[in-house]
């Protein structure tokens, strides 16, 4: 459902009734009706791109796109050019079948959030606002891939080595918008470059929900630990080869399945957990044993050391089904990343602005990504959450109240400008 140019009107840009129309009017920009698909560097991404960038211009900011497709939009109060900037933001690429606020409302709050402040006098700081490019690892299978760059934390290699599932390169699409992955360096910041980045989101958990609280202020964020297992087996027809003496790789996939499962459910308790989100089987033809199954498994946690144990135990398991079953397994680590702590000045001030404003807060440990995690490898950074309707995310159903992006809207302003002024 690709629609047309929008008019964008100049005025109010930083009242909360433009905030929720503009979160409406991204929503427009899906590759299917099914939720909203707007996968990193696809038309559907880049008519939400184009749309924020000219409501960046309509708010007097220079627009700047570094090399990997982060957008830049910065307001510079006068004599103020040389000092940190003052930065948030968030994504606008989205899951398949995603919602609506999933990092828009961080965007479009960020924006609003300047908006209302480019009038003070006192601002001593540029202020900019950052759309950081892919964030969802859905089409390239590496989340955070803008902030990532921004924070040097990817290399030329590694971008050139990275495909998505219809084998199309990144390098390829950022050719498109005219850049080479050699020129990644370029999209690297000092650590003096910015002096403070809040990132707004949505919770996508409960805990704020079910508190009644308005505000969560993110202590530790998780990052994700990746695996690829291949399970073999023997192909052969479904109705000749004996049961017992099969190697039906797919049973044993359920299995590992299985075994994920359980092991993460005794990890829980210290906020660790693993799925197993994507299978493949081969050949996938309904008269043949599966000769070969390829899986992939999400693990999460805030501690680092829950991380590497139920990563021992989840090897351990997937080698003992193999050898059960006679169907060698291979695991491959795609990506290994730590927990990230969030800068404690940060959050000391977030926990002031909504002491100001009479909001309700608490600190709470994020089991999901942000590119702020990459952002506090450069600059002191903090995450700031509000409650979505039953904690759904990744999903068509994610609803966030508008009272809610209101007091959310509010805090991150006043964040701004004490860090601003
Ligand atoms: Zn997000």
């Amino acid at each position: 459902m690709l629609k047309g140019a929008i008019t964008i009107q100049a005025n109010n840009l930083y009242d909360i009734k433009s905030v929720l129309t503009q979160i409406e009017q991204v929503s427009q920009f899906s590759q299917d009706n099914a939720g909203i698909t707007r996968l990193a560097f696809t038309p559907a991404d880049y008519q939400a791109r184009n749309y924020i960038i000219s409501l960046m211009q309509t708010s007097g900011l220079t627009v700047h796109i570094d090399a990997i497709g982060n957008i830049i939009g910065r307001f510079v109060p006068e004599g103020t050019d040389s000092s940190p900037a003052v930065a948030t933001g968030s994504h606008l690429d989205t899951v398949p079948s995603g919602g609506k606020y999933d990092g828009v409302l961080g965007i479009v709050c960020g924006l609003a959030a300047i908006n209302r402040l480019k009038s003070q006098s006192d601002i001593r700081h540029p202020l900019e606002v950052i759309v950081f490019a892919a964030k969802e690892s859905s089409r390239f299978n590496l989340p955070t891939i803008g902030s990532k760059a921004m924070a040097g934390l990817v290399t030329a290699a590694t971008l050139n080595a990275i495909k998505d599932q219809d084998g199309i390169a990144l390098a390829a699409e950022l050719a498109a918008i005219g850049f080479q992955t050699k020129q990644i360096s370029t999209a690297s910041r000092s650590k003096n470059s910015i002096k403070g980045f809040v990132e707004l989101h949505i919770e996508q958990g409960q805990v704020l929900e079910q508190g009644r609280i308005r505000i969560g202020i993110v202590d530790k964020v998780s990052a994700p630990t990746r695996l690829k297992i291949t399970v073999r087996g023997t192909a052969g027809h479904s109705s000749v080869a004996p049961i017992e003496e099969r190697q039906d790789a797919l049973v044993s996939a359920a299995m590992i399945i299985l075994a994920v499962r359980n092991i993460a459910a005794e990890y829980e308790y210290q906020g660790t957990v693993a799925t197993v989100t994507i299978l493949k089987t081969y050949p996938g033809s309904i008269n043949v044993i599966p000769g070969q199954v390829e899986m992939w498994v999400d693990i999460r946690g805030t501690e680092h050391e829950s991380v590497i144990e139920i990563l021992q135990e989840i090897k351990d398991a997937v080698s003992s089904i193999a050898d059960d079953y006679n169907t060698p397994v291979a695991i491959e680590v795609l990506s290994s990343e730590k927990p990230i702590l969030l800068d404690d000045t940060i959050n000391q001030i977030m926990e002031a602005a909504c002491c100001k404003l009479k909001q309700t807060s608490v600190r709470l440990d994020s089991r999901v990504s942000h590119d702020a995690m990459n952002i506090a490898h450069i600059a002191p950074a903090g995450v700031l959450l509000i409650p979505c309707k039953d904690g759904i995310s990744y999903n068509a159903c994610q609803e966030a109240a508008p009272e809610d992006i209101a007091a959310g809207l509010d805090v991150l302003t006043e964040i701004l400008y004490q860090l601003a002024k």
